[in-house]
Protein backbone atom coordinates (compact mmCIF):
# COMPACT_ATOMS: atom_id res chain seq x y z
CA UNK A 1 0.00 0.00 0.00
CA UNK A 2 2.86 2.43 0.87
CA UNK A 3 4.87 1.66 -2.50
CA UNK A 4 1.40 2.32 -4.75
CA UNK A 5 0.36 5.48 -2.81
CA UNK A 6 4.01 6.86 -2.75
CA UNK A 7 4.70 5.80 -6.61
CA UNK A 8 1.54 7.60 -7.20
CA UNK A 9 1.64 10.90 -5.51
CA UNK A 10 5.44 11.32 -6.24
CA UNK A 11 5.83 9.80 -9.31
CA UNK A 12 9.29 9.70 -10.73
CA UNK A 13 9.99 12.50 -8.04
CA UNK A 14 10.77 10.06 -5.25
CA UNK A 15 13.15 6.98 -5.32
CA UNK A 16 10.39 4.24 -3.94
CA UNK A 17 12.43 0.59 -2.99
CA UNK A 18 10.48 -2.09 -1.64
CA UNK A 19 11.71 -4.71 0.28
CA UNK A 20 9.69 -8.12 0.79
CA UNK A 21 10.69 -11.60 2.10
CA UNK A 22 9.24 -14.44 0.49
CA UNK A 23 10.91 -16.96 3.04
CA UNK A 24 8.72 -14.82 5.73
CA UNK A 25 5.67 -13.76 3.54
CA UNK A 26 2.60 -11.48 4.79
CA UNK A 27 0.53 -12.31 7.76
CA UNK A 28 -2.06 -13.90 5.30
CA UNK A 29 -4.98 -12.47 6.99
CA UNK A 30 -7.07 -9.09 6.72
CA UNK A 31 -9.94 -9.79 4.41
CA UNK A 32 -12.59 -7.20 6.18
CA UNK A 33 -12.58 -3.46 5.43
CA UNK A 34 -14.42 -0.43 6.01
CA UNK A 35 -15.89 2.29 3.73
CA UNK A 36 -12.26 4.46 3.52
CA UNK A 37 -10.88 1.72 1.68
CA UNK A 38 -12.31 2.95 -1.45
CA UNK A 39 -10.48 6.54 -0.73
CA UNK A 40 -7.90 4.19 -1.33
CA UNK A 41 -8.68 3.02 -4.44
CA UNK A 42 -10.35 6.08 -5.86
CA UNK A 43 -6.60 7.46 -4.40
CA UNK A 44 -4.60 5.15 -6.85
CA UNK A 45 -7.01 5.14 -9.98
CA UNK A 46 -8.33 2.02 -9.32
CA UNK A 47 -11.49 0.91 -10.83
CA UNK A 48 -13.39 -0.64 -8.12
CA UNK A 49 -15.33 -3.15 -10.72
CA UNK A 50 -11.55 -4.56 -12.13
CA UNK A 51 -10.56 -4.65 -8.03
CA UNK A 52 -13.16 -6.84 -7.11
CA UNK A 53 -12.69 -9.23 -9.87
CA UNK A 54 -8.37 -9.30 -9.43
CA UNK A 55 -9.32 -10.25 -5.31
CA UNK A 56 -11.78 -12.43 -5.30
CA UNK A 57 -13.19 -9.46 -3.73
CA UNK A 58 -17.39 -8.86 -2.27
CA UNK A 59 -19.07 -6.11 -0.92
CA UNK A 60 -19.83 -5.31 2.78
CA UNK A 61 -22.68 -3.09 3.66
CA UNK A 62 -21.68 -3.75 7.04
CA UNK A 63 -20.97 -6.30 10.41
CA UNK A 64 -23.30 -8.69 12.02
CA UNK A 65 -22.61 -9.48 15.26
CA UNK A 66 -24.25 -12.31 17.01
CA UNK A 67 -24.37 -13.84 20.63
CA UNK A 68 -23.03 -10.33 21.78
CA UNK A 69 -25.14 -9.36 24.78
CA UNK A 70 -26.47 -12.67 24.67
CA UNK A 71 -26.69 -15.98 22.79
CA UNK A 72 -29.02 -15.74 20.16
CA UNK A 73 -28.67 -11.62 20.08
CA UNK A 74 -28.00 -10.05 16.95
CA UNK A 75 -27.35 -6.79 15.75
CA UNK A 76 -25.53 -4.83 12.87
CA UNK A 77 -23.35 -2.33 12.74
CA UNK A 78 -24.38 -0.94 9.48
CA UNK A 79 -22.59 1.55 7.16
CA UNK A 80 -24.45 4.58 5.99
CA UNK A 81 -26.90 6.12 7.77
CA UNK A 82 -29.79 5.40 9.71
CA UNK A 83 -33.40 7.14 9.04
CA UNK A 84 -32.58 10.79 8.11
CA UNK A 85 -32.23 14.37 10.43
CA UNK A 86 -35.28 16.62 11.11
CA UNK A 87 -35.06 20.37 12.12
CA UNK A 88 -32.13 20.64 14.46
CA UNK A 89 -32.38 16.56 15.14
CA UNK A 90 -30.72 13.76 13.96
CA UNK A 91 -33.07 10.83 13.64
CA UNK A 92 -32.45 8.65 16.49
CA UNK A 93 -34.24 10.92 19.15
CA UNK A 94 -37.36 10.18 17.12
CA UNK A 95 -36.87 7.14 17.23
CA UNK A 96 -36.31 6.89 20.88
CA UNK A 97 -39.49 8.79 20.96
CA UNK A 98 -41.13 6.10 19.04
CA UNK A 99 -40.15 3.60 21.55
CA UNK A 100 -40.51 5.39 24.43
CA UNK A 101 -44.40 5.34 23.49
CA UNK A 102 -44.42 2.02 23.26
CA UNK A 103 -43.62 1.50 19.45
CA UNK A 104 -42.09 -1.54 17.76
CA UNK A 105 -39.53 -0.66 14.84
CA UNK A 106 -36.46 -1.26 15.42
CA UNK A 107 -33.30 1.18 14.69
CA UNK A 108 -32.80 -1.12 12.15
CA UNK A 109 -35.87 -0.72 9.80
CA UNK A 110 -34.83 2.93 9.19
CA UNK A 111 -30.90 1.62 7.33
CA UNK A 112 -30.88 1.34 4.06
CA UNK A 113 -27.40 -0.67 4.29
CA UNK A 114 -29.02 -3.43 7.22
CA UNK A 115 -32.27 -3.88 5.13
CA UNK A 116 -30.05 -4.74 1.80
CA UNK A 117 -27.56 -6.61 3.92
CA UNK A 118 -30.42 -9.13 4.78
CA UNK A 119 -32.08 -9.23 1.86
CA UNK A 120 -28.07 -10.08 0.21
CA UNK A 121 -28.84 -7.42 -1.72
CA UNK A 122 -27.02 -4.71 -3.56
CA UNK A 123 -27.35 -2.58 -6.72
CA UNK A 124 -24.01 -0.31 -6.89
CA UNK A 125 -25.98 3.10 -6.06
CA UNK A 126 -24.26 5.63 -4.50
CA UNK A 127 -27.07 5.54 -1.72
CA UNK A 128 -25.45 2.20 -0.64
CA UNK A 129 -22.30 3.03 1.90
CA UNK A 130 -19.68 0.22 1.46
CA UNK A 131 -16.67 -1.67 2.20
CA UNK A 132 -14.84 -4.57 0.68
CA UNK A 133 -13.92 -8.30 1.39
CA UNK A 134 -11.28 -9.07 -0.25
CA UNK A 135 -8.30 -11.85 -0.54
CA UNK A 136 -5.25 -9.89 1.31
CA UNK A 137 -2.52 -12.01 -0.82
CA UNK A 138 -4.60 -10.91 -3.75
CA UNK A 139 -4.65 -7.50 -2.63
CA UNK A 140 -1.16 -7.47 -2.08
CA UNK A 141 0.12 -8.74 -5.08
CA UNK A 142 -2.20 -6.37 -6.98
CA UNK A 143 -0.82 -3.22 -5.52
CA UNK A 144 2.98 -4.95 -5.98
CA UNK A 145 2.06 -5.05 -9.53
CA UNK A 146 0.71 -1.53 -9.52
CA UNK A 147 3.66 -0.12 -7.66
CA UNK A 148 6.64 -1.77 -9.91
CA UNK A 149 4.40 -0.51 -13.18
CA UNK A 150 5.08 3.29 -11.34
CA UNK A 151 8.88 2.31 -11.15
CA UNK A 152 9.19 0.94 -7.65
CA UNK A 153 12.27 -1.25 -7.22
CA UNK A 154 11.33 -4.39 -5.90
CA UNK A 155 13.94 -6.57 -4.00
CA UNK A 156 12.83 -9.78 -2.67
CA UNK A 157 15.42 -10.36 0.07
CA UNK A 158 15.36 -10.63 3.97
CA UNK A 159 16.65 -7.91 5.98
CA UNK A 160 19.21 -9.17 8.71
CA UNK A 161 20.84 -5.79 9.99
CA UNK A 162 20.62 -2.44 9.89
CA UNK A 163 23.38 0.91 10.56
CA UNK A 164 22.53 3.81 12.37
CA UNK A 165 23.97 6.86 12.54
CA UNK A 166 26.85 7.08 15.25
CA UNK A 167 25.36 10.44 16.45
CA UNK A 168 21.72 11.37 14.92
CA UNK A 169 20.65 7.44 15.44
CA UNK A 170 19.19 7.46 12.41
CA UNK A 171 18.64 4.59 10.43
CA UNK A 172 21.17 5.19 7.46
CA UNK A 173 21.13 1.68 5.93
CA UNK A 174 19.63 -1.92 6.05
CA UNK A 175 20.98 -4.68 4.52
CA UNK A 176 20.08 -8.01 2.93
CA UNK A 177 21.31 -11.53 3.57
CA UNK A 178 24.25 -10.11 4.89
CA UNK A 179 25.56 -8.80 1.40
CA UNK A 180 23.65 -5.72 -0.27
CA UNK A 181 22.98 -2.78 1.88
CA UNK A 182 20.02 0.01 0.81
CA UNK A 183 20.60 3.57 2.03
CA UNK A 184 17.78 5.55 2.18
CA UNK A 185 16.46 9.14 3.34
CA UNK A 186 13.13 7.68 5.24
CA UNK A 187 12.58 4.50 6.12
CA UNK A 188 9.06 2.92 6.11
CA UNK A 189 8.70 -0.20 8.59
CA UNK A 190 6.03 -2.37 6.96
CA UNK A 191 7.49 -5.46 8.06
CA UNK A 192 4.56 -6.82 10.47
CA UNK A 193 4.27 -7.80 14.12
CA UNK A 194 8.37 -7.91 13.93
CA UNK A 195 9.06 -3.88 13.56
CA UNK A 196 12.60 -4.65 12.51
CA UNK A 197 13.44 -0.85 11.95
CA UNK A 198 11.28 0.78 14.56
CA UNK A 199 11.30 -1.92 17.64
CA UNK A 200 14.31 -4.16 16.30
CA UNK A 201 16.79 -1.18 15.64
CA UNK A 202 15.26 1.85 17.24
CA UNK A 203 14.45 -0.07 20.14
CA UNK A 204 10.55 1.91 20.30
CA UNK A 205 9.00 -0.15 23.16
CA UNK A 206 5.58 -1.29 23.18
CA UNK A 207 2.23 -0.25 24.88
CA UNK A 208 0.25 -3.19 26.04
CA UNK A 209 -3.69 -2.82 26.05
CA UNK A 210 -4.40 -6.29 26.43
CA UNK A 211 -5.80 -5.32 29.79
CA UNK A 212 -8.71 -3.38 27.83
CA UNK A 213 -8.69 -6.23 25.12
CA UNK A 214 -7.54 -9.52 26.29
CA UNK A 215 -7.72 -11.48 23.22
CA UNK A 216 -4.64 -12.12 21.94
CA UNK A 217 -4.68 -15.56 19.53
CA UNK A 218 -6.46 -16.06 16.68
CA UNK A 219 -6.71 -19.09 14.24
CA UNK A 220 -7.55 -18.03 10.02
CA UNK A 221 -9.15 -21.34 8.33
CA UNK A 222 -10.61 -20.75 5.16
CA UNK A 223 -13.61 -22.72 3.83
CA UNK A 224 -15.49 -23.43 0.63
CA UNK A 225 -17.66 -20.80 -1.14
CA UNK A 226 -21.22 -19.52 -0.29
CA UNK A 227 -23.67 -19.55 -3.60
CA UNK A 228 -24.89 -16.37 -2.31
CA UNK A 229 -21.89 -14.24 -0.85
CA UNK A 230 -23.55 -12.33 1.88
CA UNK A 231 -22.65 -8.72 1.84
CA UNK A 232 -21.63 -8.13 5.14
CA UNK A 233 -19.09 -9.74 7.86
CA UNK A 234 -20.27 -11.69 10.50
CA UNK A 235 -18.90 -11.54 13.94
CA UNK A 236 -19.96 -14.33 16.21
CA UNK A 237 -19.40 -14.39 20.07
CA UNK A 238 -17.95 -17.55 21.36
CA UNK A 239 -17.30 -18.64 24.95
CA UNK A 240 -13.61 -16.84 24.92
CA UNK A 241 -13.97 -14.90 22.18
CA UNK A 242 -15.86 -14.57 18.75
CA UNK A 243 -15.89 -16.13 15.41
CA UNK A 244 -15.46 -13.97 11.83
CA UNK A 245 -17.01 -14.90 8.95
CA UNK A 246 -15.81 -13.32 5.86
CA UNK A 247 -17.82 -14.27 2.00
CA UNK A 248 -15.36 -13.92 -0.75
CA UNK A 249 -16.20 -14.45 -4.22
CA UNK A 250 -14.67 -18.17 -4.26
CA UNK A 251 -14.07 -18.89 -0.69
CA UNK A 252 -15.39 -18.01 3.05
CA UNK A 253 -12.58 -16.52 5.71
CA UNK A 254 -13.15 -17.71 8.73
CA UNK A 255 -11.27 -17.44 11.95
CA UNK A 256 -11.62 -17.40 16.15
CA UNK A 257 -9.81 -14.68 17.91
CA UNK A 258 -9.73 -15.69 21.80
CA UNK A 259 -8.42 -15.25 24.89
CA UNK A 260 -6.04 -17.43 25.70
CA UNK A 261 -6.55 -17.46 29.42
CA UNK A 262 -9.64 -19.07 29.00
CA UNK A 263 -9.32 -20.96 26.22
CA UNK A 264 -6.65 -23.79 25.01
CA UNK A 265 -6.10 -23.94 21.21
CA UNK A 266 -7.25 -26.74 20.79
CA UNK A 267 -10.13 -26.49 21.76
CA UNK A 268 -10.41 -23.12 20.13
CA UNK A 269 -9.69 -25.01 16.86
CA UNK A 270 -12.61 -27.26 17.68
CA UNK A 271 -15.37 -24.44 18.18
CA UNK A 272 -14.22 -22.53 15.14
CA UNK A 273 -14.52 -26.16 13.34
CA UNK A 274 -17.86 -26.88 14.91
CA UNK A 275 -19.22 -23.27 14.12
CA UNK A 276 -18.00 -23.11 10.01
CA UNK A 277 -20.82 -23.27 8.14
CA UNK A 278 -19.02 -23.94 4.63
CA UNK A 279 -17.03 -26.90 4.27
CA UNK A 280 -13.55 -26.09 5.89
CA UNK A 281 -10.60 -26.37 3.40
CA UNK A 282 -6.62 -26.22 3.84
CA UNK A 283 -4.76 -26.23 7.10
CA UNK A 284 -5.68 -23.63 10.01
CA UNK A 285 -3.38 -21.32 10.71
CA UNK A 286 -2.41 -19.80 14.53
CA UNK A 287 -2.03 -16.44 15.03
CA UNK A 288 -0.33 -14.63 18.89
CA UNK A 289 -0.47 -11.21 19.27
CA UNK A 290 -0.78 -8.77 21.90
CA UNK A 291 -3.25 -5.62 21.59
CA UNK A 292 -1.07 -2.36 21.90
CA UNK A 293 1.16 -0.22 19.99
CA UNK A 294 4.70 1.15 19.53
CA UNK A 295 5.33 4.11 22.08
CA UNK A 296 6.35 6.11 18.72
CA UNK A 297 4.72 5.76 15.61
CA UNK A 298 7.23 7.62 14.15
CA UNK A 299 10.98 8.11 15.64
CA UNK A 300 13.63 9.56 13.77
CA UNK A 301 13.56 8.58 10.04
CA UNK A 302 11.39 5.48 10.42
CA UNK A 303 7.25 5.42 10.16
CA UNK A 304 5.96 2.10 11.24
CA UNK A 305 2.85 1.37 9.32
CA UNK A 306 0.53 -1.89 9.55
CA UNK A 307 1.57 -4.39 12.03
CA UNK A 308 4.52 -2.82 12.86
CA UNK A 309 3.02 -0.01 13.92
CA UNK A 310 0.71 -2.54 16.61
CA UNK A 311 -2.72 -3.91 16.64
CA UNK A 312 -6.14 -3.80 17.16
CA UNK A 313 -8.47 -7.11 16.79
CA UNK A 314 -10.17 -7.64 13.53
CA UNK A 315 -13.60 -6.77 15.01
CA UNK A 316 -14.56 -3.72 13.10
CA UNK A 317 -12.10 -4.31 9.82
CA UNK A 318 -9.93 -1.98 11.02
CA UNK A 319 -6.12 -2.29 10.77
CA UNK A 320 -5.62 -1.82 6.41
CA UNK A 321 -7.78 1.46 6.83
CA UNK A 322 -4.93 2.51 9.73
CA UNK A 323 -2.17 1.76 7.07
CA UNK A 324 -4.16 3.96 4.91
CA UNK A 325 -4.56 7.04 7.81
CA UNK A 326 -0.91 6.06 8.65
CA UNK A 327 0.32 7.18 5.14
CA UNK A 328 -2.01 10.36 4.65
CA UNK A 329 -0.37 11.45 7.85
CA UNK A 330 2.91 11.13 6.13
CA UNK A 331 2.02 12.40 3.17
CA UNK A 332 0.68 15.68 5.55
CA UNK A 333 3.99 15.85 6.69
CA UNK A 334 6.33 14.44 4.05
CA UNK A 335 9.89 15.52 5.15
CA UNK A 336 11.41 17.77 2.71
CA UNK A 337 14.70 16.48 3.26
CA UNK A 338 14.82 17.38 7.13
CA UNK A 339 12.73 15.70 9.88
CA UNK A 340 10.96 18.23 12.04
CA UNK A 341 10.47 17.46 15.44
CA UNK A 342 7.19 19.34 15.24
CA UNK A 343 5.87 17.24 12.52
CA UNK A 344 7.24 13.79 14.10
CA UNK A 345 5.50 15.05 17.40
CA UNK A 346 1.55 16.11 15.79
CA UNK A 347 2.50 12.69 13.68
CA UNK A 348 2.37 10.41 17.14
CA UNK A 349 -0.41 12.55 18.19
CA UNK A 350 -2.75 12.22 15.95
CA UNK A 351 -1.81 8.40 15.39
CA UNK A 352 -2.18 7.87 18.99
CA UNK A 353 -5.73 9.91 19.07
CA UNK A 354 -7.04 7.35 16.35
CA UNK A 355 -5.94 3.87 17.59
CA UNK A 356 -7.22 4.88 21.14
CA UNK A 357 -11.01 6.00 19.95
CA UNK A 358 -10.92 2.62 17.56
CA UNK A 359 -9.50 0.79 21.15
CA UNK A 360 -12.65 2.61 22.90
CA UNK A 361 -14.92 1.47 19.92
CA UNK A 362 -13.71 -2.10 20.50
CA UNK A 363 -13.92 -2.47 23.99
CA UNK A 364 -17.64 -1.28 23.92
CA UNK A 365 -18.20 -4.67 22.35
CA UNK A 366 -16.98 -6.35 25.24
CA UNK A 367 -18.06 -4.63 28.17
CA UNK A 368 -21.64 -4.12 27.89
CA UNK A 369 -22.68 -7.82 27.68
CA UNK A 370 -25.09 -10.57 29.79
CA UNK A 371 -23.41 -13.67 29.19
CA UNK A 372 -22.54 -15.74 31.57
CA UNK A 373 -19.09 -17.34 30.74
CA UNK A 374 -15.87 -16.54 32.75
CA UNK A 375 -14.05 -14.13 29.98
CA UNK A 376 -17.14 -12.40 29.51
CA UNK A 377 -17.93 -11.76 33.17
CA UNK A 378 -14.59 -10.57 33.06
CA UNK A 379 -15.02 -7.96 30.63
CA UNK A 380 -17.98 -6.71 32.24
CA UNK A 381 -15.49 -5.47 34.47
CA UNK A 382 -13.06 -3.96 32.49
CA UNK A 383 -11.54 -0.55 34.06
CA UNK A 384 -12.86 1.41 31.11
CA UNK A 385 -10.43 4.61 29.60
CA UNK A 386 -12.20 7.53 30.72
CA UNK A 387 -13.33 7.97 27.29
CA UNK A 388 -15.00 5.69 26.41
CA UNK A 389 -16.37 5.83 29.88
CA UNK A 390 -17.55 9.52 28.90
CA UNK A 391 -19.24 7.98 26.16
CA UNK A 392 -21.19 5.34 27.37
CA UNK A 393 -22.48 7.83 30.23
CA UNK A 394 -23.74 10.41 28.19
CA UNK A 395 -25.54 8.13 25.53
CA UNK A 396 -27.00 6.31 28.83
CA UNK A 397 -28.37 9.27 30.52
CA UNK A 398 -29.83 11.32 27.60
CA UNK A 399 -29.00 9.06 24.46
CA UNK A 400 -26.44 11.76 22.79
CA UNK A 401 -23.35 10.79 21.59
CA UNK A 402 -20.09 12.60 22.23
CA UNK A 403 -17.78 12.03 19.61
CA UNK A 404 -15.12 14.02 19.33
CA UNK A 405 -12.73 15.50 16.64
CA UNK A 406 -12.18 13.51 13.45
CA UNK A 407 -12.74 10.23 15.48
CA UNK A 408 -13.01 7.45 13.20
CA UNK A 409 -16.28 6.24 13.90
CA UNK A 410 -19.25 7.98 13.63
CA UNK A 411 -22.30 8.72 15.60
CA UNK A 412 -24.32 6.66 13.92
CA UNK A 413 -21.87 4.00 14.04
CA UNK A 414 -21.51 4.72 17.80
CA UNK A 415 -25.43 4.61 18.37
CA UNK A 416 -25.95 1.33 16.65
CA UNK A 417 -23.35 -0.39 18.74
CA UNK A 418 -24.71 0.75 21.92
CA UNK A 419 -27.90 0.14 21.40
CA UNK A 420 -27.35 -2.99 19.69
CA UNK A 421 -25.20 -4.08 23.09
CA UNK A 422 -28.02 -3.01 24.83
CA UNK A 423 -27.15 0.91 26.29
CA UNK A 424 -30.87 2.01 26.47
CA UNK A 425 -30.99 6.14 27.14
CA UNK A 426 -32.61 6.96 30.01
CA UNK A 427 -34.21 10.21 28.47
CA UNK A 428 -34.76 11.88 24.83
CA UNK A 429 -34.01 14.85 23.60
CA UNK A 430 -36.64 17.48 24.58
CA UNK A 431 -37.24 18.71 21.21
CA UNK A 432 -38.04 14.74 19.77
CA UNK A 433 -40.97 15.44 22.16
CA UNK A 434 -42.23 18.76 20.21
CA UNK A 435 -43.43 16.64 17.54
CA UNK A 436 -46.69 15.10 17.75
CA UNK A 437 -47.22 11.61 17.67
CA UNK A 438 -49.10 11.24 14.40
CA UNK A 439 -46.78 13.62 12.78
CA UNK A 440 -43.61 11.23 14.28
CA UNK A 441 -45.56 8.16 12.99
CA UNK A 442 -46.05 9.63 9.65
CA UNK A 443 -41.72 10.65 9.37
CA UNK A 444 -41.01 7.04 11.14
CA UNK A 445 -43.48 5.31 8.31
CA UNK A 446 -42.39 7.28 5.12
CA UNK A 447 -38.57 7.16 6.07
CA UNK A 448 -39.80 3.11 6.13
CA UNK A 449 -41.48 2.80 2.96
CA UNK A 450 -38.45 4.52 1.05
CA UNK A 451 -35.80 1.77 1.96
CA UNK A 452 -38.38 -0.67 1.46
CA UNK A 453 -39.06 0.58 -2.06
CA UNK A 454 -35.17 1.03 -2.40
CA UNK A 455 -34.25 -2.45 -0.86
CA UNK A 456 -36.86 -4.62 -3.57
CA UNK A 457 -35.82 -2.86 -6.67
CA UNK A 458 -32.28 -3.91 -6.04
CA UNK A 459 -30.51 -7.58 -7.59
CA UNK A 460 -28.77 -9.94 -5.43
CA UNK A 461 -25.23 -9.36 -4.32
CA UNK A 462 -24.56 -12.59 -6.34
CA UNK A 463 -26.52 -11.33 -9.15
CA UNK A 464 -24.74 -8.25 -9.02
CA UNK A 465 -21.03 -9.77 -8.55
CA UNK A 466 -21.56 -11.82 -11.95
CA UNK A 467 -22.55 -8.66 -13.66
CA UNK A 468 -19.71 -6.81 -12.09
CA UNK A 469 -17.58 -9.40 -13.80
CA UNK A 470 -18.94 -8.97 -17.19
CA UNK A 471 -18.27 -5.57 -16.95
CA UNK A 472 -14.85 -5.54 -15.61
CA UNK A 473 -13.94 -8.31 -18.54
CA UNK A 474 -15.68 -6.14 -20.83
C1 LIG B 1 -6.11 -12.59 12.88
C2 LIG B 1 -6.04 -11.33 12.11
C3 LIG B 1 -7.13 -10.92 11.36
C4 LIG B 1 -7.10 -9.71 10.67
N1 LIG B 1 -8.18 -9.30 9.98
C5 LIG B 1 -8.20 -8.06 9.44
C6 LIG B 1 -9.33 -7.57 8.78
O1 LIG B 1 -10.34 -8.25 8.62
N2 LIG B 1 -9.29 -6.31 8.30
C7 LIG B 1 -8.19 -5.52 8.43
O2 LIG B 1 -8.23 -4.36 8.02
N3 LIG B 1 -7.08 -6.00 8.99
C8 LIG B 1 -7.06 -7.23 9.50
N4 LIG B 1 -5.93 -7.70 10.09
C9 LIG B 1 -4.70 -6.90 10.00
C10 LIG B 1 -4.11 -7.07 8.60
O3 LIG B 1 -3.85 -8.42 8.36
C11 LIG B 1 -2.86 -6.26 8.45
O4 LIG B 1 -3.07 -4.94 8.87
C12 LIG B 1 -2.42 -6.20 7.01
O5 LIG B 1 -2.38 -7.47 6.46
C13 LIG B 1 -1.09 -5.53 6.86
O6 LIG B 1 -0.09 -6.34 7.38
P1 LIG B 1 1.40 -5.82 7.33
O7 LIG B 1 1.73 -5.50 5.90
O8 LIG B 1 1.60 -4.78 8.32
O9 LIG B 1 2.24 -7.08 7.80
P2 LIG B 1 2.54 -8.47 7.06
O10 LIG B 1 1.42 -8.94 6.23
O11 LIG B 1 3.07 -9.38 8.11
O12 LIG B 1 3.73 -8.13 6.06
C14 LIG B 1 5.03 -7.95 6.52
C15 LIG B 1 5.96 -7.83 5.31
O13 LIG B 1 7.26 -7.57 5.76
C16 LIG B 1 8.15 -8.51 5.18
N5 LIG B 1 9.24 -8.77 6.13
C17 LIG B 1 9.14 -9.03 7.45
N6 LIG B 1 10.37 -9.20 7.99
C18 LIG B 1 11.25 -9.04 6.97
C19 LIG B 1 12.67 -9.09 6.86
N7 LIG B 1 13.45 -9.38 7.91
N8 LIG B 1 13.21 -8.88 5.65
C20 LIG B 1 12.46 -8.58 4.56
N9 LIG B 1 11.12 -8.52 4.61
C21 LIG B 1 10.53 -8.75 5.79
C22 LIG B 1 7.31 -9.75 4.92
O14 LIG B 1 7.88 -10.53 3.90
C23 LIG B 1 6.00 -9.10 4.49
O15 LIG B 1 6.03 -8.77 3.13
C24 LIG B 1 -5.93 -8.91 10.73
C25 LIG B 1 -4.82 -9.35 11.44
C26 LIG B 1 -4.86 -10.54 12.14
C27 LIG B 1 -3.65 -10.99 12.89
Amino acid sequence: MAAAVLSRVFGPALSVVLVESDQIGTVGVGEATIPQIRLLTSLLGINDAEFLRATDGTIKLGIQFNDWTQPGSSYMHAFGPVGRSLGMLPFHPYWLRHRQAGGQSSLWDYSLNYQAAIADRYDGSQSLVHAFHFDAGLVASFLRQYAEQRAVQRIEGLVTHTTLHPETGFIESIHLDQERRIDADLFIDCSGFRGILIDGALETGYVDWSRYLPCDRAIAMPATAQSNPRPYTRATATKAGWQWQIPLQSRTGNGHVYCSDYLGDDEALQLLRDNVEDEAQGEPLQLKFVTGHRHSFWKRNCVALGLASGFLEPLESTSIHLVQSGLSRLLEMFPDGEFRRRDIELYNELTLFEYERIRDFLVLHYVANERTEAFWAGCRNIDLPPSLAEKIDAFGDCGRIRRVADELFTEVGWLQVMLGQGIEPRTVHPLAGLLPGPQLEQFLGSCRENIDKQVNAMPTHQQWLVQNRARSSA
